[in-house]
């Protein structure tokens, strides 16, 4: 199934419920950045989570920034994700892997450490980004994405995040995110059945291994409490917005002195986009052309 993302609400508005397919994305970056199992199943779940953090915002540009930075030999992660369905990643030490944990899972919250923080950017796409962090519950992302949303958002949510990734790469990976919405906060019966079933389901990709749709799992957890699943279903996808371009402006600001060290030092440069782990390489002559272009602006100056 392609990775997808769809919107639901439930009980008169009362609920909102967003749920993601994340399987291909989720071993593009695997691939991408040649993550170990417990590396891809933490970025994983975290790119995840920004798509279903930045499916609520509201502006074209939106987009939502995931750090986290734990105690764990992961050295930390970061996200990007947008409100038009693209994400991008990496972890700060791709190859650590460990051992399965007490419930023969991948350790993701040992990786990740749980000390540390999460901090949450969401940038509207104009004016002020709004920033918040909290610091980590377990490690396991979900848990600590959660905790953000109730303390820094005051919205009452579940999210369900996982990655299956084996032998043969990520094979299933997404979640679904459950919130009370304002005028559902007082009421308590509703909270704790929601809160009982989606205990019950014992994660995400057991239901994708199943087979199950997205549509079907939403059916399940509120079919009989009003759902309404919103019929556009929207793609998404790992994408990254780094370019050859923006490599040579990033290179232009060393400056001339910087420039012609590189030319006779190295004959060029060479820059890896930390997001995607795209290569880049600029040769001597387009060094060369970046300083006689910044001597012209110099003169005109
Ligand atoms: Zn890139």
């Amino acid at each position: 199934m392609a990775d997808q993302l769809i919107r639901a609400t439930a009980a008169e508005g009362g609920i909102r419920a967003v749920g993601i397919i994340s399987t291909r994305l989720t071993e593009e970056a695997r691939q991408r950045h040649k993550l170990s199992y417990v590396a891809t199943a933490a970025l994983g779940r975290t790119m995840s989570a920004g798509l279903l953090l930045a499916s609520s915002m509201k502006r074209e540009n939106s987009r939502v920034n995931i750090r986290v930075k734990g105690n764990g030999p992961l050295g930390g992660l970061l996200v990007d994700a947008g409100l038009d369905g693209t994400v991008r990643g990496y972890v700060f030490n791709p190859d650590v892997e460990l051992p399965p944990n007490a419930q023969g899972k991948l350790d993701v919250g040992g990786a990740v450490g749980s000390e540390g923080f999460v901090y949450v950017v969401r940038d509207i796409g104009h004016g002020y980004p709004y920033s918040s962090t909290v610091e980590l519950v377990s490690g396991e992302i979900g848990e600590d994405i959660t905790h953000y949303l109730f303390t820094s958002e005051q919205t009452p949510s579940a999210l369900l995040v996982g990655v299956f990734v084996g032998a043969d790469g990520v094979t299933a990976a997404g979640g679904i995110l459950v919130q009370i919405m304002p005028k559902a906060a007082q009421d308590e019966a509703l909270i704790s059945t929601l809160e009982a079933r989606i205990a019950e389901l014992k994660g995400f990709t057991p239901l994708l291994r199943e087979g199950k749709t997205l549509p079907e799992i939403f059916e399940s957890l509120l079919g009989d409490l009003g759902l309404e699943i919103f019929p556009d279903v929207q793609l998404v996808r790992f994408d990254c917005r780094c370019s050859f371009d923006r490599v040579l402006s990033a290179l232009r600001t060393l400056g001339e002195a910087e420039l012609l060290d590189m030319i006779e030092k190295d004959g060029g440069a060479e820059a890896t986009c930390e997001f995607c782990g795209e290569v880049y390489q600029a040769t001597d002559q387009h060094l060369s052309e970046l300083v006689q272009d910044l001597q012209a602006s110099a003169i005109a100056e």
